[in-house]
Order: structure tokens, then C-alpha cells, then sequence
């Protein structure tokens, strides 16, 4: 069998073993509805209330703020969708163009709805500054919501800076932390933020799990109606076996934390000094998350690159697409005004704490074969 090598981690993760083995009792034997006043249901109820403890201290937030969704993506529409008409007098909402599309598609559905939105256009780095948000924002500005750092490019925005101005307008600030939780420390105290997203898959969780983070207090409109799982907020039977597996894949990989940087950042700095006679622009700003690499190769296709990699055993992401008459550049690279030469050739390289060093020789020969000098 051709050997995989799996440099995608910012599109999925490997669940964890450990995860994996809390999740099976609740799958198999342990299959009481929590909601239920039986003793058969203590197990699923207690184990409840813990992975919810395990999460909450993770972020050092309180059990009774975080909230159990099914995915990142339906933490932020719940955020966007949720908060659009709870003050009739505050009504705008201002995000970033280079959020992930349920950030923005969200934002479509409340624009169709007559809410108006706008998009703070980042800088050549992919960074969104306190500056431009200053100029925009208004006392009738509901919501801020601008991603902790970025899927394409791995940019880590400032986002205390950013909540801070949210709060000086008394607007709400949101922050989807899909790729940052569980790769790098996040304490919502002291960011100071009303809101944040997480997705289990991304940190060697399950898929289809995921949580929001609600400072208490904030108003914010219920997801589900229906029972009264997750404070009546996000009615629907949880799914302890995920919840219960997403704590245990978080808790572990911010054990390791410091050691897993050091690895990923190691594969980082190995990868581009390979690459060093290719001619590339590496996107994205100093301060990123570590192992995210997007790389622009001058006068290539991300897509056929992606597809040569690929038959090379290689998983690695695209930034641009094409259909049979154009190359789509993602909003992302858009939004950085990449120019469309490197623009038309990037591609997403995505390190995790189980590739090694023997993959990323792997990997530089591969494009070194592929990318003329
Ligand atoms: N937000 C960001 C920044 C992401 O990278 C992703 C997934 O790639 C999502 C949201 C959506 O998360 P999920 O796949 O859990 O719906």
C-alpha cells in the first residue's frame, strides 16, 4: 500500500486514541438519555457535566457558559444568525472579508434580511488591525466578529485589541477560534471576548462536535427550541459520546502543548529551508498558527499541484480552484491582494504533532520534482 503522508491537520485531525476509547462506553453500553431522572441515566449525565468542566477550564471560562454544538459552523451561524435581532437599535454587524464561509454566509442570510454587514479587508499579511475597525464601527454596531486566526494562511489576529474596541462601542465581540483551540493557549477571560467558537475535529476530536462559548449574561438568541438541553438555548439530545471525546482530545493535546509547537515549528522551519530555491511567497503573518504554511508558487496551479502531491501519497489543501474556464483565487488570497501569478499557485501544507521530519523530506522532494526552479 503507497504510504500516506497527511499534511492537511487544518482540515481535519486524526482522533485521538485515548478520545476514541472514552467515547465507546457511551456508544455501546452507556446509551441512557441524560435528560432522564433514572438512575441508568447518572453515567451519561455526570460524564456530561465533566467533559463540559474539562472544556470550560481549558478556556478559563465557567461550565454554565460553554455550549455543545454540532460543528464550528454551526457555533458561528448560532453567533451570527442567534445575535441579528435581539437590539432593535443596534442592528450592524462588522466582520472580516477572510472569515471561514460559515462566518460569511452567515452574514449573507442576515444581509438578505435587511441587517447591514461590513467587511474589514485585512492587510498584505492577512492581519486585521484595531485601526480599521475604529473607523467603521458605530454605537449601533451589534456584533464584532473577526476569526482568532485565519484557515488559509494561519494569521493569529489580535483579537484583544479588536474586543476591546467592540466593547468601547458597547457591540459584542465574537471570535471563531475553529483553528486555534486546542494548538495554542486561549483564555477567554483574559481576551476579554462575549463569544467563540470550536470544533472538536480540529484538535484530534471527533467530527460533528463541536462548542460556543457564551460569556454569561450575553444575550443571545436560542439555536434549537425545543427541550431544555444546553440551558433551552440548544435544545436536542446530546451527543455524549463526541462531547465526552472532544474533552479528552482537548485535554491531551493541551498537555502537550508547548512540546507539540516545538515539533511543528521544527517541520516548519525544515520545510521552507527545503523549499528555499523554489520561488515562493510564503502568506500569512509572523505570528500564525504553527504548522500552517500556505505557499504561492510562481506560475503554478494550486489545483494540479494538489493532484501531482496527491499521487505522491501527499494530502495538502488548495487555495485556489479551477472550473473549466478560470482559476478561482479564494477570498482569502483576494482579500491579501496576493498577486495572481503566486496567487494561482498556492497551496495549503498543514502540519500536526504526528508528522516527522522524514515526511517533510518527503514532501520537498515531491514539490521540488513538481516546481521548477
Ligand atoms: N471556522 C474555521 C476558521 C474553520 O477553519 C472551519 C473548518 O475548516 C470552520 C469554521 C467550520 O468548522 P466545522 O468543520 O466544524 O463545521
Amino acid at each position: 500500500m503507497k504510504r500516506l503522508i497527511y499534511a492537511d491537520n487544518a482540515a481535519t485531525t486524526k482522533l485521538d486514541n485515548e478520545a476514541f476509547e472514552a467515547m465507546t462506553p457511551y456508544l455501546l453500553n452507556e446509551y441512557g438519555n441524560a435528560s432522564q431522572p433514572y438512575s441508568f441515566a447518572r453515567e451519561p449525565k455526570k460524564a456530561l457535566a465533566e467533559a463540559r468542566q474539562i472544556i470550560a477550564t481549558a478556556i478559563n471560562a465557567l461550565p454554565e457558559e460553554i455550549y455543545f454544538t454540532s460543528c464550528g459552523t454551526e457555533s458561528d451561524n448560532w453567533v451570527i444568525k442567534g445575535s441579528a435581532f435581539i437590539d432593535a437599535e443596534k442592528r450592524a454587524t462588522i466582520t472580516s472579508a477572510i472569515e471561514h464561509h460559515a462566518v460569511l454566509k452567515a452574514c449573507e442570510a442576515i444581509e438578505r434580511l435587511g441587517l447591514p454587514v461590513a467587511y474589514i479587508k485585512p492587510d498584505s499579511k492577512g492581519l486585521i488591525t484595531p485601526k480599521p475597525l475604529e473607523s467603521i464601527i458605530t454605537d449601533n454596531t451589534r456584533l464584532v466578529s473577526v476569526m482568532y486566526s485565519n484557515n488559509e494562511i494561519g494569521t493569529i489576529e489580535p483579537i484583544k485589541e479588536l474586543a476591546q474596541v467592540a466593547h468601547r462601542h458597547g457591540a459584542l465581540f465574537h471570535t471563531d477560534a475553529v483553528q486555534a483551540v486546542g494548538h495554542i493557549a486561549i483564555d477567554v477571560k483574559a481576551l476579554d471576548v462575549d463569544m467563540l467558537s470550536a470544533s472538536a475535529h480540529k484538535f484530534n476530536g471527533p467530527k460533528g462536535i463541536g462548542f460556543l462559548y457564551i460569556r454569561k449574561g450575553v444575550s443571545l438568541g436560542s439555536f434549537n427550541d425545543g427541550g431544555s438541553q444546553e440551558s433551552g438555548r440548544r435544545a436536542g439530545t446530546e451527543n455524549i459520546a463526541s462531547i465526552v471525546g472532544m474533552s479528552v482530545a482537548l485535554k491531551n493535546n493541551l498537555a502537550k502543548l508547548n512540546e507539540n509547537e516545538s515539533h511543528i515549528i521544527k517541520l516548519e522551519h525544515l520545510l521552507l529551508s527545503g523549499l528555499s530555491e523554489l520561488d515562493y511567497i510564503r502568506n500569512g503573518a509572523e505570528n500564525h498558527i504553527p504548522g500552517n504554511i500556505s505557499l504561492s508558487f510562481k506560475d503554478c496551479d494550486g489545483e494540479a499541484l494538489l493532484h501531482r502531491l496527491d499521487l505522491a501519497g501527499i494530502c495538502v489543501s488548495t487555495g485556489s480552484a479551477c472550473d473549466s474556464v478560470n482559476t478561482q483565487i479564494s477570498h482569502v488570497l483576494k482579500a491579501i491582494d496576493l498577486e495572481e501569478r503566486y496567487a494561482k499557485g498556492t497551496i495549503r501544507v498543514s502540519l500536526g504533532k504526528d508528522n516527522t521530519e522524514e515526511e517533510i523530506f518527503a514532501i520537498i522532494s515531491a514539490l521540488k520534482k513538481i516546481v521548477k526552479p
